[in-house]
């Protein structure tokens, strides 16, 4: 049953509905149970001081605001920019100045035109660059001759791009741009993981044409991204304010211990307080989850524990305006895992973001270190500086010599999508659902880590949640 068909029967005002973690996924999960014309009581939870979990921005080089983390959102998938116009924020978005970016291999190229997510769409598009040696272009050239089955059968991102397209293909293209997405090693990473890529595969017709055809019915135009003008958090506060308004509990700096099964309703403990609850969405991390649901059900429990998660480190920068390459006028640029040396992309902030603009007109750089299998988060800053210093000057070819600096560790903060995440996720929905109606799982952990995926996923939590009290 969908929340709408469920609203039109019945008034929720008696049951109440507890979130657990108020990043961007429980905010929408709130925001959308508030929307039904007799919604349910909604209370968030979470451990940290503030809301929004990993979208979080501070003062920077004399600017108020400079994300620490995601700094835009896909426009494609619609629930962001329809999540910002319902809160207001319509009016207040802007999107990147620039819009070609780089993948450095010993040198830097521009990401050839005609890929989509470093799948080539057309032979032009392999033929164009010298990111590909001519082997490298010869192989990924034959994937259209490839039986439609080759690349198929396997849940690996990168087992299918390789034997499909070739290992250039799939390490200097596919791998930086998802790569850098999920900070993972495609190798061993499902492709159910990357939709996009999952429905060009699910084509029948060559890689190759499936790309090609997906770019041309993208004609729409319009900007890929967007974000607030001041900043990603914007979102988070401004749901928070709406859902506040419209009745919303927030409770935070307070983790939840546990949850307890009682009759049909749930017992949701805090350090000060228990709350009964009707549903539950636990929109935190599975490995913070895992422990939550021990008491309904130690399987899922077990399986949540069994997620892994990889950590980076932002380290945002300025250096002066008269340092930088005049030529590099793009947004940034991704580092290929076998040339990486540390640095895994740099984001040229001041060539991106117009309103990223210092008194002294420095260029704001944020440098991303650290992923699945290469952690790096140990290091001090010291440390972390000089790796990200040394690898700048390869890359760069100068040496950078920043003015200001600000170093974020984001410890376990991506989660890793092995091959087989999908079925094991609908196993532990299933699982859950059965032992536990009306506990849903959300978030960034399950059905997508982009900001989009997260609030759809969100407002999918709070459908599941309705829909248990009719059920
Ligand atoms: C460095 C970085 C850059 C990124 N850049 C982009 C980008 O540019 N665009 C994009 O679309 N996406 C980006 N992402 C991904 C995106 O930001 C995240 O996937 C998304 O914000 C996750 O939201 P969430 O609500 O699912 O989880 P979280 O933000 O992790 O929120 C979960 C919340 O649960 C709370 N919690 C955990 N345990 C408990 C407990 N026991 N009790 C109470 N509360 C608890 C936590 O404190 C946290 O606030 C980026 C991610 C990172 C790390």
């Amino acid at each position: 049953m969908s929340i709408n068909d469920a609203t039109v029967a019945e008034n929720f005002s008696d049951r109440h509905v507890v979130i657990v973690g108020a990043g961007i996924t429980g905010l929408a999960a709130a925001h959308q149970l508030l929307q039904q014309p007799h919604p349910p009581r909604v209370t968030i939870i979470d451990a940290a001081d503030r809301v929004g979990g990993i979208i979080q921005a501070s003062p920077f080089a004399g600017l108020d605001s400079v994300d620490e983390s995601a700094d835009a959102f896909l426009t494609r998938t619609p629930s962001a920019m329809k999540l910002c116009a319902a809160v207001g924020l319509d009016h207040r978005l802007t999107s990147p100045a620039a819009n070609h970016a780089y993948i450095w291999n010993n040198s830097m190229h521009a990401i050839p035109s005609g890929t989509m997510l470093g799948v080539p769409g057309s032979r032009k598009a392999i033929w164009n660059t010298q990111l590909l040696t001519t082997s490298g272009k010869l192989r990924a050239s034959l994937e259209p001759f490839l039986p439609r089955a080759v690349g198929r059968s396997t849940d690996s991102l990168g087992a299918a791009i390789r034997s499909r397209c070739g290992n250039e293909v799939l390490e200097r293209l596919v791998d930086p741009l998802v790569g850098s997405i999920y900070a993972t090693d495609t190798d061993n990473f499902s492709v159910q993981g990357m939709p996009q890529v999952a429905e060009l595969l699910a084509q029948p017709t060559s890689l190759m044409r499936a790309a090609g055809s997906a770019m041309q019915k993208r004609t729409s135009g319009g900007p890929v991204f967007a974000t607030p003008i001041t900043g990603m958090s914007t979102l988070t506060r401004a749901v928070c304010d709406r859902i506040v308004e419209d009745g919303a509990r927030v409770i935070l700096s307070s983790p939840v211990r546990s949850i307890e099964p009682q009759g049909r309703s749930y017992v949701v403990h805090l350090e000060t307080e228990s709350l009964q609850a009707d549903a539950v969405i636990l929109a935190s991390p599975a490995r913070h989850t895992a422990a939550l649901v021990k008491q309904l059900n130690n399987e899922t429990s077990a399986q949540l524990q069994q997620f892994e998660h990889a950590s980076v480190i932002m380290i945002a920068l300025t250096i002066s305006r008269s340092q930088w390459p005049q030529h590099l006028t793009g947004t940034g640029y991704l580092v290929p895992k076998p040339v990486q040396t540390g640095v895994t992309a740099v984001s040229f902030g001041s060539n991106k973001w117009a309103h990223w603009k210092t008194a002294s007109e420095d260029m704001i750089l944020r440098v991303s270190l650290g992923r699945d299998g290469a952690p790096m988060h140990n290091l001090d800053d010291k440390s972390l500086l000089e790796v990200a210093l040394r690898d700048l000057r390869l890359h760069l070819g100068f040496d950078a010599t920043p003015t200001n600096m600000r170093f974020t560790r984001w410890i376990e903060s991506f989660p890793q999508y092995r091959p087989g995440h999908a079925s094991r996720v609908e196993s532990l929905d299933n699982q859950l659902n059965e032992s536990s109606p009306g506990v849903v799982l959300a978030g960034a952990s399950y059905r997508g880590i982009g900001i989009p995926a997260c609030i759809n996923d969100g407002q999918r939590a709070a459908s599941r949640a309705i829909a248990s009290f009719v059920s």
